[in-house]
């Protein structure tokens, strides 16, 4: 059976593989459907967005589908970026002008508007594009004045995990993948994509699998 990750971004494709690795699913590269159009990126909230992507790409592929929609919120700036993470300075995905935009929004404010925090939410639809589960998960840390470090992507340089004085562009993937957003929303769907590895002909999910359960918030 595949797994078919609904992302051409190639940093959240290679931490969603190194997350998953253990569970020994073949997952789909999004590269082998170029002609599958982008889905475009139309909910208010993270959930709407991983949601339309899942479906989307199930639709498309015919296959399981793994959508994911993530980003940085700072309570401070009223939730910005939030969903428009990817493209808070105008143009998807420049990541050095999404970081210089956050670094000018909190210049003149004070120490405390600077706690953040990532949210990553994952939505699994079967092969007819049915949204089977949606989890969250969240990173909390705070935005620093100067990028530190070269690991990661988006706004990892600037994003300080208080605990161990490193930004996520300083700490290792290793720590990244145990610590993240990302990894703690994967952590909770874990049990539902290792019954689907263990099963072919697997084709739905009881309901207790999760469709709307809210997260931990760690
Ligand atoms: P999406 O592709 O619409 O989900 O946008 C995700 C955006 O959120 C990325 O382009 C980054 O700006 C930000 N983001 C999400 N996850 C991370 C992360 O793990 N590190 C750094 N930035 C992230």
């Amino acid at each position: 059976m595949v797994l078919v990750l609904a992302t051409r971004n190639r940093k959240k494709r290679e931490e969603t593989v190194a997350i998953l690795s253990d569970l020994g699913l073949t997952l789909g590269d999004l590269s082998a459907w170029p002609d599958l159009p982008e889905v475009e990126e139309t909910g208010t909230t993270f959930a709407e967005n991983a949601i339309l992507k899942a479906a989307a790409v199930a639709r498309g592929t015919g296959h399981w589908a793994l959508g994911e929609d993530s980003g940085l919120v700072v309570p401070a700036l009223g939730g910005a970026p939030g969903v428009f993470s990817a493209r808070y300075a105008g143009r998807q995905g420049d990541d050095e002008a999404n970081n210089r935009k956050l670094l000018e929004e909190l210049a003149r404010r004070p120490d405390a508007d600077r706690s953040a925090y990532y949210v990553c939410t994952v939505a699994l639809a079967d092969p007819a594009g049915r949204v089977q589960s949606v989890f969250e998960g969240r990173c909390h840390g705070r935005i620093i004045v100067m990028p530190r470090g070269s690991g990661g992507f988006g706004y990892d340089p600037l994003f300080l995990i208080p605990e161990y004085h490193r930004t996520f562009g300083e700490l290792s993937p290793r720590v990244k993948h145990a610590l993240s957003h990302r990894a703690r929303a994967l952590e909770q769907l874990r049990p539902v994509l290792r019954r689907l590895a263990q099963s072919n002909s697997w084709i739905g999910v009881p309901s207790e699998s999760g469709v709307g359960r809210p997260s931990a918030d760690k």
